[in-house]
């Protein structure tokens, strides 16, 4: 089990995302960038349902707890490195 603070920070971190992503996008923005934060919007909505379901910080696929370290740097993370690496190489 995470602890609370540290669930709550990454609610922060995840709303303060999305609210950037959603925001009206400025003229001057490359297409890659608006490409890729059309791209992670839906991860940051799992993640943010996660945490309500208390599923946050466990792999959807294995059930795995996803590391610490992991999550810290991808708070929208909702698998695994394994079962990450997994589902991207079977997607392309
Ligand atoms: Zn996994």
């Amino acid at each position: 089990m995470l602890d609370q603070d540290f669930l709550a920070q990454q609610r922060a971190i995840l709303e303060d995302k999305l609210r950037r992503y959603l925001a009206p996008e400025s003229g001057d923005q490359p297409v890659e960038l608006a490409l890729k934060r059309r791209d992670a919007v839906p991860y940051i909505l799992g993640a943010l349902k996660k945490l309500d379901l208390g599923t946050y910080g466990y792999c959807d696929d294995c059930g795995e707890v996803i590391p610490l370290a992991r999550l810290e740097l991808v708070p929208g993370a909702c698998r695994c490195v394994e079962c990450e690496t997994r589902f991207s190489n079977a997607r392309h």
